[in-house]
């Protein structure tokens, strides 16, 4: 069985006017995410979730380096909708959605991830922590240098499979291929 993880694939990191923090070569990863997940089937995907940057307007972020990352995903404005067209993907497989305030999904303590299926919340920890080793977690998202190298260090802590899509990924700085090979080189499968 998998977990889909699909990181941040918001409007505001999208190459679209009026994003507020664009990423380079991101127009084609939505269609190409998009028939990624309507491939997928439920007999081998246990769910999808999907993470959402999501701040209040007050709110001010610093990256690693100390520079301020402009204004992004405000809650609740169009910067923040994801942009992939979910209506498509297999009725039967659970999406879940994470909601988070920082670019790190395991850092701090996110809302509740919602599921659409039964409208039901379970915890970030409640939902990743049982059973590591049954599963194999495809992440793919943006940007690589950021929040799917955030997701992907901390889903090797807890004990998962990785395997990350390469195609469906886009960084700022630096591309996939290059973080995996700095950080997880032999620990993730590149695919
Ligand atoms: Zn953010």
């Amino acid at each position: 069985m998998k977990i889909i993880l699909v990181v941040d694939m918001q409007l505001d990191f999208m190459e679209f006017s009026g994003a507020k923090l664009p990423v380079p070569d991101t127009r084609e990863i939505i269609l190409n995410a998009n028939e990624y997940l309507y491939a997928l089937k439920p007999i081998e995907t246990q769910s999808i979730v999907f993470t959402q940057d999501w701040h209040t307007s007050e709110w001010v972020e610093h990256a690693e380096n100390g520079d301020q990352f402009p204004q992004h995903c405000i809650e609740n404005t169009p910067g923040a909708e994801i942009l992939l067209n979910r209506n498509m993907i297999h009725p039967a497989i659970p999406q879940y959605f994470l909601r988070k305030n920082t670019f790190d999904m395991w850092a701090g303590k996110p809302q509740p991830m919602y599921n659409q299926i039964d409208m039901s919340y379970v915890g970030r920890d409640t939902f990743f922590c049982p059973n590591p080793w049954s599963f194999t977690v495809e992440v793919f998202g943006i940007a690589s240098d950021f929040c799917v190298d955030a997701a992907i260090k901390g889903l090797l802590q807890r004990g998962y499979t990785v395997n990350v899509i390469e195609h469906l990924c886009r960084g700022i700085a630096k591309d996939i291929r290059t973080v995996v090979k700095e950080k997880y080189d032999g620990k993730v499968n590149l695919i």
